[in-house]
């Protein structure tokens, strides 16, 4: 069984369409099971597809990082991790 911690690392693999059919399966299998990990892989298409139009070969790195900041913060399921929150103003 894929864990949602895996699918922030597959997903990028997953829409350039260079996974395994069994580890797509098995994404698309949590996809429908998960609603956290499908809002996260719509909100990853529409970037892609937004920055694509843009002309963009490739999701920048920041953005990237972005995403999956933003999804882990609502994962929240998993120990806190010993660092402290970071909280900013805007
Ligand atoms: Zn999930």
């Amino acid at each position: 069984m894929i864990s949602c911690k895996e699918i922030t690392d597959l997903l990028a693999d997953y829409l350039e369409g260079s996974l395994d059919q069994q580890t797509v399966q098995a994404l698309e299998a949590h996809f429908s099971g998960c609603r956290t990990c499908d809002n996260f892989l719509e909100t990853y298409r529409t970037t892609t597809n937004f920055l694509r139009e843009l002309g963009e070969e490739e999701v920048p790195a920041e953005l990237k990082e972005r995403i999956i900041r933003f999804f882990r913060e609502h994962r929240g399921r998993q120990e806190e991790e010993p660092g402290g929150e970071e909280t900013g103003s805007g």
